[in-house]
């Protein structure tokens, strides 16, 4: 039973630990990017902001809602899968 326990509680952290450490698989694609700003407005968390032209998203800050990718009219903010 003991074993069980520790091989749970191990088990737990390491999800926990890959959890922590994953970042959003949020991006644009910079080509199809028009520098409109639309996204910029939408994001809940200001993760996204327009360098030089083009949207740039900041995974440590975007937490993978999608309104950014529904927003989009280009199409240019995909989700890697
Ligand atoms: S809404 Fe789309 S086209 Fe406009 S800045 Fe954002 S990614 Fe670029
Ligand atoms: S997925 Fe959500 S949090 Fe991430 S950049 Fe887009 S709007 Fe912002």
């Amino acid at each position: 039973m003991k074993k069980e326990l520790i091989l749970f509680t191990g088990i737990l952290i390491v999800t926990l630990a890959l959890f922590a450490i994953s970042k959003s698989t949020i991006f644009v694609e910079s080509n199809l990017c028009v520098g409109c700003g639309d996204c910029v407005k939408v994001c809940p968390v200001d993760a996204i902001e327009i360098i030089d032209g083009k949207a740039v998203i900041d995974a440590d800050v975007c937490i993978d809602c999608e309104i950014c990718i529904k927003t989009c009219t280009y199409n240019a903010i995909r989700k890697n899968k």
